[in-house]
């Protein structure tokens, strides 16, 4: 049993004291400084430093990891990837959550909520549909949400009750980020405080985040 024999958990920021330049297949590949946590598939290092564990895989004397988590090298030469999945973030008060407009009714729109700002690399745990009720769109007043959003529209919203998962774009930063053109389903691109789409010239309107197009979340 290898999970049984003493060995060292070193941090590659200790164990690499340097950037490595390594050929694998003609190619230059560079092992970062301080990297730990790997994908599979990612490069570790050869069969002649290392003993593969549990975890990695040798494909003509490069080694791999086969699955996601963390490095370690034991003092026999033996490397390791233990399976480490991270906790799906806990959506708390005040989080700024990305989620897809999925549904518009009378007085909510839901969101299905893709990932927390600043936990963008972890899964959101499920049941993560959010609502926006039309009180918390803005601070004028909203007659129509489908004036404010559309299906699919990606929209960026602050957590309000984190137990109900309801949401507010009631902020300049706040709203629509990414939408497209109902008719034609191009991005539409933003002229002014409106939406035009380039192709059909279609405009529509939403509330808008002030990152609108911006690629920015
Ligand atoms: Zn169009």
């Amino acid at each position: 049993m290898l999970s049984l024999l003493p060995f060292y958990s070193f941090n590659l920021t200790l164990f690499y004291k340097r950037d490595r330049i390594i050929e694998v297949n003609g190619e230059s590949k560079k092992m970062e400084r301080g990297d730990k946590f790997v994908l599979p598939g990612d490069f570790l290092g050869t069969s002649e430093e290392f003993i593969p564990g549990s975890g990695v895989y040798d494909e003509g004397g490069n080694l791999y990891a086969s699955q996601i988590g963390e490095v370690s090298i034991g003092d026999n030469r033996v490397i390791y990837v233990h399976p480490k999945v991270e906790t799906p973030p806990t959506i708390e008060e005040g989080d700024v959550v990305i989620g897809q407009v999925v549904d518009i009714k009378d007085n909510v729109t839901i969101v299905n909520i893709a990932c927390v700002k600043g936990k963008e690399k972890r899964e959101v745990a499920a049941p993560s549909q959010g609502i926006i009720h039309i009180s918390n769109v803005k601070s004028g007043y909203v007659t129509e949400l489908r004036q404010e959003f559309g299906y699919l529209d990606l929209v960026k919203a602050r957590v309000i009750d984190a137990k109900t998962l309801r949401l507010s774009t009631d902020a300049k930063d706040l709203g629509v980020i990414k939408a497209m053109c109902m008719k034609c389903k191009r991005d539409l691109k933003r002229r002014g405080n409106v939406l035009s789409c380039e192709r059909c010239k279609r405009v529509e309107t939403r509330k808008l985040s002030e990152d609108y197009g911006k690629g920015l979340i």
